[in-house]
């Protein structure tokens, strides 16, 4: 169970958040809800923190700042849980396949063993008591040999139902950091990407870039040619950015129509040389109907660009870029913004 306080704490519980809510954006959401209960009960650490960090920034937290906070601090605990789980559940098939595969090697060694004895013991021309004896252990080594088998293929069989398991397990795993629709990471993959990353190297983060791109008036696009048209044009812009970057960059649909990049080990200027580049990929391209000769007007995008500053965190290098993006939006669009 995800909580654990009693009826009467939780009460006191509700009775706190309720003016927090009313306090912080006002939407009386299970998700605003969640994240103040949560931020009052006091078990959610990094939630509290980071609630405390910015009430000392402004006195009030939009609504967007708090679904963000949901996002950021419940539900990806959640889907970690889930996660560790899997991996738990992947780590036990791995270790059972194995050992139906020894035992398997086990029982066909057996068989052999087995075999050779039931040969050499027909070879023998004995008589009498000896005669018997060798005879009764001729059958029960037949005997042994069949159940031996019968136990190495039963083995085999489990051993491929349990690499299957294991496979679609896998893709399962995969599957909840995909993008059905471009194929790239979803936010899910982006944050995941970000701890392996910074695992395997914890200064990494602070000699990255991000940029966040956003197609232009995409709401035009699927008022004009239908939200089928606007699937295809999100597509083809996935492909556009993985032709853009490199192998360790790491590039994830963020949202609707926003996509962010993760630079390692690129400055600025880097950054910059390349969100042109992005943008315009963008601007020359056309994209052309399916089934049909007619182009549609040039999709362009916005991307704001930031590089970390000392002490910052990832999450507040992302909230500068998105800040650069609006800044992108707000003159003209079609451009590249770098955060201040
Ligand atoms: P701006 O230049 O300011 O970014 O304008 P915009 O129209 O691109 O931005 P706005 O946020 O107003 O609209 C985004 C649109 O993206 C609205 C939404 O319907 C569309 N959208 C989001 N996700 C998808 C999707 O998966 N498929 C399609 N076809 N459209 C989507
Ligand atoms: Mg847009
Ligand atoms: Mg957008």
């Amino acid at each position: 169970m995800r909580y654990q306080e009693s009826s009467e704490q939780s009460a006191e519980l509700l009775r706190l958040a309720l003016p927090q809510i009313a306090r912080h954006g006002g939407h009386y959401y299970p998700s605003n809800y969640a994240v103040w209960y949560e931020y009052l009960a006091g078990g959610n650490l990094p939630l509290a923190e980071e609630i405390n960090r910015r009430l000392e920034i402004s006195k009030t937290l939009s609504q967007v700042d708090v679904e963000k906070l949901y996002d950021r601090h419940i539900e990806a605990q959640k889907l970690h849980q889930v996660e560790k789980m899997q991996i738990g559940l992947g780590d036990l098939l791995l270790k059972l396949s194995e050992l139906a595969s020894r035992s398997g090697e086990d029982a066909t060694e057996y068989t052999r063993t087995l075999q050779e004895c039931e040969a050499e013991l027909s070879k023998m021309d004995v008589q009498g008591g000896l005669g018997q004896l060798v005879a009764t252990l001729l059958t029960s080594t037949i005997s042994m040999r069949t159940s031996a088998d019968t136990l190495r293929k039963e083995l085999d069989v489990t051993r491929s139902e349990v690499e299957g398991l294991r496979d679609q397990l896998g893709s399962l795993q995969n599957e909840a950091v995909t993008d059905p629709l471009t194929g790239l990471r979803n936010r899910r993959g982006f944050t995941r990407a970000l701890e392996e990353l910074s695992a395997s190297d914890p200064e990494a983060l602070g000699r990255c870039a991000i940029m966040i791109a956003d197609i232009d008036h995409f709401k035009r696009v699927n008022d004009s040619y239908g939200h089928l048209f606007g699937d295809q044009v999100l597509r083809t812009a996935g492909q556009a950015l993985k032709s853009v970057v490199k192998g360790r960059d790491i590039v994830a649909r963020f949202g609707g129509e926003e996509f962010i990049i993760l630079l390692p080990n690129t400055p600025e200027s880097g950054a910059y040389t390349l969100a042109e580049q992005l943008r315009n990929t963008f601007a020359r391209g056309r994209i052309r109907r399916a089934n049909s000769d007619e182009y549609i007007d040039t999709v362009t995008i916005s991307v704001g660009v930031a590089i970390p500053m000392p002490g910052e965190s990832i999450e507040q290098v992302i909230e500068r870029a998105d800040k650069a993006l609006y800044r992108a939006k707000q003159e003209g669009r079609n451009c590249v913004r770098i955060a201040a």
